[in-house]
């Protein structure tokens, strides 16, 4: 089987220090934290050997980064793509640990890789993978250390063999070890739709923030993947008319709306969206045209949503933008530069750090609900959630509209720096030792 080289084109590890040293000029924090924080507190790297089918070995490389563990153990998801590399990793690690500290959650930020192709591996194949995984990890993670949880191409039947394989090495039970999995084998309700809910829930705040109507607004979805489907099936239900989705072999539009539970189940059937409105039945109820990615994300729509990867929206594509609001689901869908300019074309940008926030939010519900050995209802999830993210919201838009001229992001880093700063100063800084305040 042939492995496709990780392209190393941008670092972008790097640029998410930039960003964070930037951003972290509009919060009085101490210089302790910005040192800590342009760097990971430990990150592991190992290769893992895989059985193929036919029988040769096949090596892996894999990550699993501790960004921060400030506030709790880190928490973060573990990503199966060809492009996964130590920059990468350390980058969404870095992100988490902002998240974590924004919407108040007792978790430090961390994140794991495999760069592998896993469409590419039968199921024999991927299930040897992710106990590879776990057994390559198991000092590393733990329900006090470090939590694992799903991210791109990776789902809860892997989060599943992930957990089983960390148990019968330490031989005992301990589902909070990660997070995301079957409902049967310890997964919390609303757990899988909970970063598309988290998402649509922060587009309604800014809707009822700027008087809206939901039906007077389009959207148009890049990666219609899990985050993807939930956020554009929330908002479908709610009135806005979803005119575009697309995955990573292109998108579909349709100026009347599309049929997101539709085009959803026959993309589950097909496995590519294309397919869906050349082939399937919604082709007969609804008038569509076949779009790019590029297409997509230059549609006269009210809000994208970038659900896909990093750097999707740069300096080569930005001034194509032409949506007022940008739904970030994906984590750093925009690069710096690019932001910068939407920013001064004033675009309303939601962050990913608040906008996918919903995932980790449930993830932790998860945990409480695996040490208590108490399990919660679907709508105490669903409670919960939005108690969580309707207070996060206010806050980043309270501090945005107190300081003239910065943008929510700069809000939300501004607001998660001095939470983590708050752990710093209570152990003592230089401030502390050096005067005595
Ligand atoms: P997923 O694997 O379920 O879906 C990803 C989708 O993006 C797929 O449909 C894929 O075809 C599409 N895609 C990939 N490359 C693309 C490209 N170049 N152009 C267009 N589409 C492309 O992954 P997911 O869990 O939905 O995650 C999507 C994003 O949301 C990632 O950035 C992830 O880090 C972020 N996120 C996910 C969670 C979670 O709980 N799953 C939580 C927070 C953030």
């Amino acid at each position: 089987m042939k492995k496709k080289a990780a392209p190393v084109t941008v670092d972008l590890f790097e640029q998410a220090v930039e960003r964070l040293v930037a951003l972290g000029k509009d919060a009085d924090v101490s210089d302790q934290l910005m040192a800590g924080l342009s760097r990971p507190k430990a990150m592991l790297y190992a290769s893992l050997p895989v059985r193929l089918d036919d029988g040769s070995t096949e090596y892996f490389d894999a990550f699993r980064c501790h960004y921060s563990q400030l506030l709790g153990p880190s928490k973060g998801g573990i990503r199966f793509h060809p492009d996964v590399n130590r920059s990468e990793v350390q980058a969404l690690a870095l992100w988490m640990t902002i998240k974590c500290a924004l919407v108040g959650l007792p978790f430090g930020g961390g994140k794991g890789g495999v760069t592998v192709d896993p469409k590419a591996l039968s199921r024999m194949e991927l299930e040897r993978l992710s106990r590879a995984y776990m057994r390559a990890m198991v000092d590393f993670v733990g329900p006090d250390k470090d939590i694992p949880a799903p991210d791109v191409q990776t789902n809860e039947r892997i989060m599943g063999w992930m957990r089983d394989e960390y148990e019968v090495i330490n031989g005992e039970q301990q589902p909070g070890v990660i997070t995301g999995k079957p409902i049967t084998l310890g997964g919390s309700l609303g757990r899988t739709e909970a970063t598309g809910r988290g998402a649509f829930l922060c587009t309604e705040f800014l809707r009822n923030k700027e008087g809206k109507a939901a039906e007077d607004l389009t959207v148009a979805v890049q990666g219609f993947g899990n985050a993807g489907y939930h956020i554009a099936r929330l908002l479908q239900e709610a009135g806005y008319r979803v005119v575009a989705v697309s995955d990573s072999k292109g998108g579909v539009f349709a100026e009347a709306g599309l049929d997101v539970e539709g085009v959803w189940e026959e993309k589950q059937a097909t496995r590519l969206l294309k397919a869906v409105y050349c082939d399937g039945s919604v082709c007969e109820t609804t008038d569509h045209d076949n779009i790019t990615n590029a297409e997509l994300l230059a549609l006269p729509v009210d809000i994208l949503v970038p659900a896909a990867m990093e750097n999707t929206i740069n300096a080569d594509n930005v001034k194509a933008v032409k949506a007022d609001w940008i739904v970030e689901v994906a984590n750093g869908p925009i690069s710096m530069e690019a932001d910068l300019l939407l920013c001064e074309a004033g675009k309303v940008v939601i962050p990913d750090v608040l906008a996918n926030s919903g995932g980790v939010i449930v993830s932790y519900f998860e945990w409480v609900q695996n040490r208590s050995g108490y399990p919660w209802s679907l709508d105490e999830v669903r409670e919960k959630l939005e108690a969580k993210l309707s207070t996060a919201f206010e806050e980043v838009w309270q501090t945005q509209h107190q300081r003239e001229q910065i943008s929510l992001r700069s809000a939300a880093y501004s607001i998660a720096l001095t939470h983590l700063d708050g752990v710093l100063r209570a152990k003592g800084t230089k401030e502390f030792f050096r005067n005595g305040t």
